[in-house]
């Protein structure tokens, strides 16, 4: 088997021109007059972030790109047009269908003020987390390539480990997590649990300690295609259970059956639960 070596996973900035990835950000409703040059520089700022953003999120997984759906940026408003819903005050970024959508960094509430205007989210602005969202959001198409598919990646079933990966892959577990010996897996009921993020960034943490990144990413990528497979099969109306097949190969891959006991076990000491007979 033709294994990619480590320089191959790594795309560096040249390389971002030279895969003929085109970054297009636009603003929805640049402020214009004497913000002009406000407008064109969270433009720029945010460019800079998807370039910084594609270099790390493709050294984490091990894949590049072919192309990147556009970057819009907007008011609270816009933001929920592109996501088709509304959103949370804290929501600031998000992949959709149409594309990412990031609040306008001149939104926020450390922010606003300078440019006359209300925040709209309680977030405090700041350039690393901004490149950290960015970071998080554009992971979203790397697990959805490892898929195969664009549809399924936030099933309740698999969602933990979809913003778990974003979580780590970004950096933004550095921003908080949930130490390993308070950690509980109530992140496998879905996402409402409590500090889900967080939670879900420690679990994949601790599976990049054990594991080591490049084998935690091979089986990952195992698991992606394989549950992606069963979710595209099922959207050709073909029989497959995706949730069946993510679960037994969780358990192939990692060596435990994914149910929560065995996760705190896992998370807590950072041992394989061992097998259980079944
Ligand atoms: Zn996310």
């Amino acid at each position: 088997m033709d294994k990619l070596s480590n320089d191959s996973l790594f795309l560096s900035h040249e390389t971002v021109e030279k895969a003929g990835l085109e970054v297009s950000v636009t603003t929805m409703s640049p402020l214009g007059g004497e913000h002009a040059d406000s407008d064109a520089e969270i433009v720029a700022k945010t460019e800079r972030c998807v370039v910084e953003a594609i270099v790390s999120d493709s050294a984490f997984y091990g894949i590049t790109l072919t192309e990147l759906p556009k970057v819009q940026i907007g008011n609270r408003a816009e933001f929920n047009r592109v996501y088709e819903h509304e959103t949370k005050e804290w929501v600031v970024g998000a992949h959709t269908h149409n594309g990412f959508i990031f609040l306008d960094p001149r939104l926020y509430r450390n922010t606003a003020m300078d440019f006359g205007m209300i925040a709209q989210t309680d977030h405090e602005f700041s350039e690393g987390q901004y490149l950290r969202l960015v970071a998080h959001e554009v992971g979203h198409l790397y697990f959805s390539a490892l898929m195969g598919t664009n549809e399924h990646g936030s099933e309740m079933f698999m969602r933990w480990l979809n913003e778990g990966c974003q979580q780590v892959a970004s950096g933004q577990v550095s921003d908080g997590r949930v130490s390993y010996e308070k950690f509980n897996a109530d992140i496998l009921d879905g996402s409402s649990a409590n500090y889900f993020y967080h939670k879900s960034a420690t679990v994949v943490m601790r599976m990049v300690e054990v594991y080591g990144q490049k084998d935690f990413v091979e089986k990952l990528r195992v698991l992606l295609s394989r549950t992606g497979e069963a979710f595209i099969k099922q959207d050709n109306d073909q029989i497959a259970d995706p949730h069946k097949v993510f679960y037994d190969s969780f358990r192939e891959l990692f060596g435990f059956e994914l149910n929560k006991e065995n996760l705190e076990n896992f998370v807590k000491t950072d041992r394989s639960p061992t097998p259980t007979a079944k």
